[in-house]
């Protein structure tokens, strides 16, 4: 019997069966901060190129990792992981956090 006889997907229960103490702390794309971050930018952001602080990095906010597993959302840079924007929203009010990030570059709406 092959073993891609026996493959069965592994149910989400199933995921950290063999988790270590540095198991990889799970994460979602740029896209799962666009949402909340609509509601404060008027721009297309998941489009807009973002230069890490930390790395120098250029990346589009879209390929950004982005972790709401945490007191608001953290989103950190995909090639260092320094932390580029961090997001607290209450219900009067946003704590936006930016300090990660050297600049954003938004292309202006035709
Ligand atoms: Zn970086």
């Amino acid at each position: 019997m092959s073993s891609a006889d026996n493959f069965v997907f592994p149910e989400p229960e199933d995921q950290d069966i063999d988790a270590g103490p540095h198991e990889p702390i799970p994460y979602v794309d740029g896209n799962a901060a666009a949402g909340a971050l609509s509601e404060i930018f008027r721009i297309d952001i998941i489009a807009a190129l973002g230069r890490c602080r930390h790395c120098g990095a250029v990346r589009a906010f879209g390929a950004a990792m982005v972790f709401t597993d945490a007191p608001g959302i953290v989103v950190r840079c995909r090639d260092c992981q320094g932390v580029l924007l961090r997001l607290v929203q209450t219900p009067t009010r946003y704590w936006l956090d930016l300090s990660g990030l050297s600049y954003l570059e938004i292309d202006r709406e035709e």
